[in-house]
């Protein structure tokens, strides 16, 4: 039976990622993914005719499209001249246009507040070097605290070098502002309630946070920086994306073998042995890396019987809660005055984002969403906010026909057509994204993105750099730091670790 120096638990785009790099540094690796397609949530999939990408964007780290020579593997960027507006949908029919071109995008915000318009390009300076500061962050091995090795000490003070290089003004700035809330943040920047308000809604995007909670700040500089700005920014369509990953880490040498569902992990004497498939197969490799994500992996995967107490009670204390639902519409055409390949959001004020939030907070669907809607020639993605998984009263399959009319009048609200241009729906809820995606809790991105469960503390406090209490077991997901979100740097930093253990 042939042996795998690594087995990698999933091929969603961080770990296809660490199987390129692993492959290309000449390690024999296997992949092995539940489902039967490749991408996790990085695809693009078929319903009714229609053709949908589950995610918005899909922006890899620019060293990993380098490294990989994804260019040669079929992954074509959009030139920068298509990156799409970001528009907020507003009462009365009025709307807030942030094109990526700020000078066009302060004409749009003049029209609220001339003030505004004038602090734009400072504020999307500021943007830029907060982003730039967490992108070395996600670059840089987090330490195993209270122990920081001496490797570890050297790459914190090349972090802190990076952060001095934004200048002394920005540096104490970008630190202050990390723990803060969105609006708390807006507020020093602006003063017209359009702009804060779709500015801080891509600080709760994907979290089940309002805009007055802390570190929303925080998420609003890691979405940015996945997204390349407000709005969403294609590499191309979310399948096209993985196909190249698959093609990298095959023609590097990887193996994969999809519906392939991992049932276990071995462990002999607290080392990794291999995998248990469900038809029962078993896998042997001394290196195994999981990106499914870390309560999955340690609760379900390794068994609470091979950790220590203390260990079990950081996983079960991880944060899921997802409260995100996906909803596409397959239509005849777009309706009247909507454009493809734009971002629109129905953020209209801060307070009707926290009045949102606040059904969460009680197990409920709110009954006036935040929607985040990105559209192609034909289907429009509708990102709804807040639909939590552990609902109050009733079963998710019991929702799906109140999630879906809620979804569609509030939008259709801006776009009268749009109901009469429905063909087909595809929705899936948070329970969906459960079963189908294995995401626990439905979390987008396996583990909330919120103070306590970031940097050093992502996953668990003290196992941020992709090690675990298991020998040979290692995370390369979402969940570990430098995740989540498309940018493969969880994946790409965990084969880092590992190719230099192995
Ligand atoms: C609806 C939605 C919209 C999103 N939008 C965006 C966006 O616009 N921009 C952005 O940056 N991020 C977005 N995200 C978040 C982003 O998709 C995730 O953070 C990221 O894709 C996770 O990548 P991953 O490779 O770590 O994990 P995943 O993509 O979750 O891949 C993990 C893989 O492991 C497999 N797996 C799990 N358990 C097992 C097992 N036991 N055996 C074998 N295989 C297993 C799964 O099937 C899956 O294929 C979105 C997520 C969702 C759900």
């Amino acid at each position: 039976m042939k042996t795998y120096d690594a087995i990698i638990i999933g091929a969603g785009h961080n770990g296809l990622v660490s199987a390129a790099y692993l492959a290309k540094a000449g390690k024999q690796v296997l992949v092995l993914e539940s489902r039967a397609i490749p991408g996790g949530t990085l695809v693009t999939e078929e319903f009714d005719g229609f053709m949908a990408d589950m995610v918005q964007s899909g922006n890899l780290c620019p060293d990993i499209i380098r490294n990989l020579k994804l260019a040669r593997f079929g992954l074509k960027p959009k030139p920068v001249s298509e990156i799409p507006a970001f528009i907020s949908l507003l009462p009365d029919s009025d709307i807030l246009v942030l094109e990526s071109d700020p000078v066009k995008a302060a004409e749009s915000i003049k029209r609220f507040s001339p003030k505004d318009a004038a602090r734009w390009p400072d504020f999307l300076t500021f943007m830029e070097k907060a982003t730039k500061f967490l992108e070395s962050a996600y670059d840089t091995l987090m330490p195993r605290l209270p122990k920081v090795s001496l490797s570890e000490g050297y790459s914190l003070a090349e972090l802190a070098l990076d952060l001095r290089l934004a200048g002394r003004k920005n540096m104490l700035n970008i630190i202050r502002v990390i723990p803060m809330t969105a609006v708390e943040f807006l507020e020093e920047w602006f003063e017209s309630e359009q702009l804060k308000a779709a500015v801080a809604s891509v600080g709760i995007h994907g979290v089940t946070l309002g805009v007055m909670s802390a570190g929303t700040t925080f998420n609003l500089i890691h979405n940015w920086l996945n997204r390349g700005g407000l709005a969403h920014q294609y590499l191309g369509r979310a399948g096209q994306v993985t196909d190249a990953l698959v093609a990298a880490a095959e023609a590097y040498g990887a193996e994969m073998r999809l519906s392939a569902e991992v049932t276990s992990i071995k462990i002999e004497d607290n080392q990794a042995a291999g995998v248990v498939l469900k038809d029962g197969e078993e896998i042997s490799a001394q290196t195994v890396l999981s990106s499914a994500d870390p309560k999955r992996t340690f609760l379900t995967l390794v068994g609470p019987m091979e950790l220590s107490p203390t260990f079990v009670w950081h996983t079960q204390s991880i944060k899921m809660r997802g409260s995100v639902a996906k909803l596409h519409l397959g239509l005849k055409s777009l309706p009247d005055g909507m454009a493809a390949d734009t971002t629109y959001t129905i953020a209209p004020a801060l307070n009707y984002l926290e009045r949102a939030y606040d059904a969460a907070k009680y197990g409920q669907i709110s009954e006036k969403p935040y929607l985040e809607v990105t559209t192609s020639e034909n289907v429009i993605s509708i990102h709804f906010q807040y639909a939590p998984y552990k609902l109050k009263q009733g079963a998710w399959n019991d929702k799906r026909d109140t999630l879906e009319k809620l979804a569609v009048d509030t939008l259709a609200v801006h776009f009268p057509e749009l109901q009469s241009s429905i063909v087909k729906s595809k929705l899936l809820t948070p329970a969906d994204l459960e079963t189908t995606y294995s995401l626990t809790e439905g979390d987008l991105n396996h583990g909330q993105i919120m103070l306590d469960q970031f940097m050093f503390m992502r996953p668990i406090p003290g196992w941020s750099n992709h090690k675990t209490p298991i020998d040979g077991l290692y995370l390369c997901g979402s969940g570990v730091h430098a995740g989540g979100g498309i940018s493969g740097a969880s994946g790409r930093n965990a084969a880092k670790v590992v190719s230099k253990e192995i």
